[in-house]
């Protein structure tokens, strides 16, 4: 049988690696449409390549350039909000959620309310809807896997069958280019230094959240929906290397770990094959040549990011989406030079302090209230710092 799917991010890191994961799957997949925002030639290009039915670009602005860049080809241009519902309600029965950020949150759930099988990479899905996005796909009858490299690891060891026996779920984190730094170092590094992630080849704004290890701190409230773990069965190692991909630990004190070269291609390629194994080409791990694997602890002292998710997590309700929102908003401040790298934590904790006492979310517009309400907050932080 032939899976259509449709790429919401295809212009972004996930969504190339996608476009070439389908390649390598060969006929059994197929574009149903693609999605990007500012890379319309990237966008254009993918789409006829793809001989996707639909591009849409999210910027409205862009369309014209859009339907420029597709001319003579067939194919259907659209843009803004509205493109994006039609992009993921369309015909596929696969949906690659690979935009970046909370803006990806409404068109993965319009295509999730259809019943699409969801691969999920946009992990901001999760960490502000959290329980309401898990409902919404089990309710449209679609799948969830994630694509994740930690939660993809988890997902393939996690035995279905000895759930009884999950004692823990062991994340392991990179630790960034600062795994070493001291504090004041870190105070004033720019965001060109930030993005330089040791192993993994990511966008812009995943790789400063690995950096600030914010990105972890998401990843822990992401495991604890996908996986309905307490959040004090959720811990995190710093592994330097990234071969061990993350682990899950069971009540007879064995640990199962996933392993393989950093490559997002793999994570991808089990997501959409499930529950079969596709042949992929990536590199494959040479033992001979690991000289050492090496673990240590984090430290939230340095990384406070991971104290606001263990805050977050316990709080649950609407804390993830205030998290999520203040640091995107923090993110942007930092990376046009306006708060430096150690202020997105201090603005995040702070709206997460001024927003303690929100009520659970009974509906997705509660999420999407509190997420605009963060957003003022961190907002006004951030001009308050850069004033100062
Ligand atoms: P990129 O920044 O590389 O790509 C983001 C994609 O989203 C691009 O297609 C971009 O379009 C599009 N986009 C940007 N802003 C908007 C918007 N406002 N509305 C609609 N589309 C938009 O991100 P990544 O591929 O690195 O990450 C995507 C998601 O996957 C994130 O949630 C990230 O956390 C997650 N993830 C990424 C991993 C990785 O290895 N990269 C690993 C695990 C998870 P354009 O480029 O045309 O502007």
């Amino acid at each position: 049988m032939t899976n259509r799917i449709t790429i919401l991010g295809s212009t972004g890191s996930i969504g190339v690696n996608t476009l070439d994961v389908i390649a390598q799957l060969g006929e059994d997949y197929a574009v149903d449409a693609l999605t990007g925002n500012g890379n319309i030639a990237l966008l254009a290009r993918q789409a006829r390549d793809a001989r996707a039915r639909l591009a849409v670009t999210a910027d409205e602005t862009r369309y014209d350039d859009l339907k420029d860049a597709l001319a003579g080809s067939g194919i259907e241009a659209a843009a803004g909000r509205s493109g994006l519902a039609e992009a993921a309600e369309g015909y596929s029965n696969w949906v690659m959620a690979a935009i970046v950020g909370t803006a990806g949150l409404m068109p993965t759930l319009a295509a999730a309310r259809r019943g699409a099988n969801i691969a999920l990479a946009n992990k901001e899905c999760l960490v502000s809807a959290g329980d309401l996005f898990v409902h919404a796909v089990a309710n449209g009858g679609g799948r969830l896997l994630p694509v994740d490299s930690e939660h993809n690891a988890i997902f393939q060891v996690l035995e279905e069958g000895q759930r009884h026996a999950l004692e823990r779920i062991i994340l392991t984190a990179s630790g960034g280019p600062f795994r070493t730094w001291t504090r004041e170092a870190m105070a004033s590094v720019s965001a060109a230094t930030a993005r330089e992630h040791p192993n993994w080849s990511m966008g812009l704004k995943i790789s400063i959240d690995s950096a600030s290890m914010f990105n972890k701190a998401l990843e822990m409230i992401e495991a604890q929906h996908l996986f309905h773990v307490r959040p004090e069965q959720i811990e995190v190692v710093v592994h330097p290397q990234s071969v061990i991909h993350s682990m899950v630990g069971y009540k007879d004190g064995s640990v199962l770990a996933q392993m393989g070269c950093p490559d997002m291609r793999t994570a991808i390629g089990y997501a959409l094959s499930y529950p079969s194994r596709p042949t992929l080409d990536v590199e494959r791990l040479d033992f001979t040549r690991l000289s050492r694997l090496d673990f240590e602890a984090p430290d939230e002292g340095r990384f406070p990011a991971l104290r606001l998710a263990r805050r977050a997590m316990e709080a649950g309700g609407l804390q993830g989406a205030v998290l999520n929102a203040a640091k995107e908003v923090a993110l942007e401040a930092f990376i046009d030079g306006r708060i430096g790298f150690l202020d997105m934590a201090v603005i995040a904790e702070a709206v997460m302090d001024r927003m303690a006492h929100l009520p659970a979310a009974s509906i997705m517009e509660d999420v999407f209230a509190a997420d605009a309400e963060a957003r003022r907050h961190a907002s006004g932080l951030v001009s308050k710092s850069a004033a100062a």
